[in-house]
Parts: structure tokens; C-alpha cells; sequence
């Protein structure tokens, strides 16, 4: 291999719209046989909109300013939802202490003197919270296809958000083009499988792993790669850092998290899917042009 040639590819990639860490990144990228994708702001918009707010005591409002109070504090494409839906509707925010983010599962946080949990069951069940309350609406949302995630205080269910986040215009002809490429094609999500069962097929992707926290998305990773794939990791959050540290390549979505860019191998210049199967393509051309 000549460095040079190598070069000269990463400085075509940047032209496409990729940045390539490293020539070794772009070697390593001709040869991935299975490309992984996160659902949520990778494959979706990540622009979920807030679609329902239901308060088991009725009062809707308050609800949906408790959990803004908390999501101010997070990073989470969910909680930048609330929050603008929370402002929008000229809502009083309560101020909110100590937040503290479970990747995949949720946030926390004190607001006037109670604990206060965003997330799926498992973040409820987890603080101490009744989950039973909550149970029948999330699994009435999900069955919708939206996300949904339930609030409590203190050890009470409060209520439940939910969500739809359309995939991105780009993604049905990503995956197209991938496949094309004869490329095995995963969709790992922390998402519940009911939400996740109809982007995928949106998007023509035929197998899911849902339910995924940060460290089963690493887990996933490491099996494929026990099992002999070469596999690109494609994410954009901090629940995606260990998996894109720990794949072949690690293919950041551009506006992710600064730790998704940090940790992979190539980024993507805008947050457009089609990017992952041009990064493959670039670098199969560049590596067959040195040989
Ligand atoms: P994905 O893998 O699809 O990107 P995430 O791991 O980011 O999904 O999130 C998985 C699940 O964790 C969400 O569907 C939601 O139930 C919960 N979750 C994570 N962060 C938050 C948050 N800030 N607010 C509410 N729920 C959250
Ligand atoms: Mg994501």
C-alpha cells in the first residue's frame, strides 16, 4: 500500500461530505462486511416530535413541565422535544438539581425535593418508582410505533410523553445502496421493539435488536465481530461511544454528540445516511486503486 495513494483518498472523502480519522480508518473501511445502525438520530431525524402528553391525575401541563425541568438537563434528542414543547406552550419550568443521565434508560433529576425519572420501566423500577400505573399506556403508544417513556416522582408514576420520529429522507436509500454492496445490515436500538419494528421496515432493514443499553450495543459488536464480520458501527450518541469504540470502524453521525465524533473512525460531515455506503464505496475504490 502507498501511503500517498491513501492520502489522496482521505482528501477525496472530505470532499464527499466524510472525515476519515486516519489512513488505517480508511483501509479498515474496504473491508467492513456488516454495518450496524442506532435507530434514534441516526436512522430517524432525531427531531422526535412530542405527539401526547397523559397525566394519570389529569393534568397534563404540569406533567410535561415536571419532566422539562429534568430534560433541560440532557442531551437527548427526547429531551430536546420536551423542552421545546414545554417553552412553546409558554410553560413554567421548575428548576431541577442534580441531573444525572442513565444512557438508554432515561434521566433524573431533584425538582422541589423529589426525585423526578424520564425513561422506560426499567429507569422507574431502577429509582423505585411504581411502574405498573404506566404500563398499559407506554405499551398502547408503542404498539403505535412511537416512543414512548414514562415520568414519576418520588416512588409515583406520573404519566407518559410519546413521540414520533420520522426516519431520515435519505435512510430507505441508504440501506438500498449498502445492500448493494453486500453488506449485512443491523438496526441496534435502546429504543422498545415495538417503536422500532416500523422504522425498520420503513427504512427496509429486516433485523432489530431493541431494548439495547450502551454496554449490550457493545456486547452486540463484539459477538459479530467473535463471529467473524468485519462491522462498521454507525451512531450519534453518547449511548453509541462504547460500540463505535469497540467496532472495525466507528462512522460518527454529523451533529452527534462531541464523544460519538471522538471516538470514531470516520464522521460524516452532515447527517445524511447515504454518507455510510459513499464511505464504504471511497474507500473499497481507494484501497483496490493502491493494489
Ligand atoms: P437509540 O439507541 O435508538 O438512539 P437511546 O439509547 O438514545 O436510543 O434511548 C433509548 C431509550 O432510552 C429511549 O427510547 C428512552 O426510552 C430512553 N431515554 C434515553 N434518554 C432519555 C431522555 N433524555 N429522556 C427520556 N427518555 C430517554
Ligand atoms: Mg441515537
Amino acid at each position: 500500500a502507498t501511503p500517498a495513494a491513501l492520502v489522496a483518498g482521505t482528501g477525496a472523502a472530505a470532499k464527499a461530505g466524510l472525515l476519515v480519522r486516519d489512513v488505517e480508518a480508511l483501509e479498515r473501511a474496504a473491508r467492513i462486511d456488516a454495518v450496524i445502525f442506532d435507530k434514534t438520530g441516526t436512522l430517524t431525524a432525531g427531531r422526535p416530535a412530542l405527539v401526547a402528553t397523559e397525566a394519570i391525575d389529569g393534568d397534563a401541563t404540569k406533567l410535561l413541565a415536571l419532566a422539562a425541568a429534568v430534560e433541560r438537563g440532557s442531551e437527548h434528542p427526547l429531551a430536546k422535544a420536551v423542552v421545546e414543547a414545554a417553552e412553546g406552550q409558554g410553560l413554567q419550568i421548575p428548576a431541577a438539581t442534580n441531573i444525572r443521565s442513565h444512557p438508554g434508560d432515561g434521566v433524573s433529576g431533584d425538582v422541589a425535593g423529589a426525585r423526578v425519572a424520564i425513561g422506560g420501566v426499567r429507569l422507574l423500577a431502577e429509582v423505585g418508582a411504581h411502574t405498573a400505573p404506566v404500563e398499559a399506556m407506554l405499551a398502547r403508544h408503542a404498539a403505535e410505533g412511537r416512543t414512548a417513556v414514562a415520568v414519576s416522582e418520588g416512588r409515583r408514576a406520573k404519566g407518559v410523553l410519546a413521540f414520533a420520529d420520522a426516519p431520515r429522507p435519505s435512510a430507505a436509500e441508504a440501506v438500498r445502496r449498502l445492500a448493494a454492496l453486500n453488506v449485512q445490515i443491523i438496526m441496534l436500538t435502546g429504543d422498545s421493539a415495538e417503536a422500532a419494528a416500523p422504522i425498520a421496515r420503513g427504512v427496509g432493514i429486516s433485523r432489530v435488536e431493541a431494548g439495547a443499553r450502551p454496554a449490550d450495543k457493545l456486547a452486540t459488536i463484539q459477538r459479530l465481530k467473535a463471529e467473524g464480520s468485519r462491522v462498521a458501527m454507525v451512531g450519534d450518541g453518547v449511548n453509541d461511544a462504547p460500540a463505535l469504540a469497540a467496532a472495525d470502524l466507528g462512522i460518527a453521525m454529523g451533529g452527534g454528540a462531541d464523544v460519538a465524533l471522538e471516538t470514531a473512525g470516520v464522521a460524516l460531515l452532515r447527517p445524511d445516511p447515504v454518507l455510510v455506503p459513499a464511505a464504504l464505496l471511497l474507500s473499497r475504490r481507494t484501497v483496490a486503486n493502491i493494489r
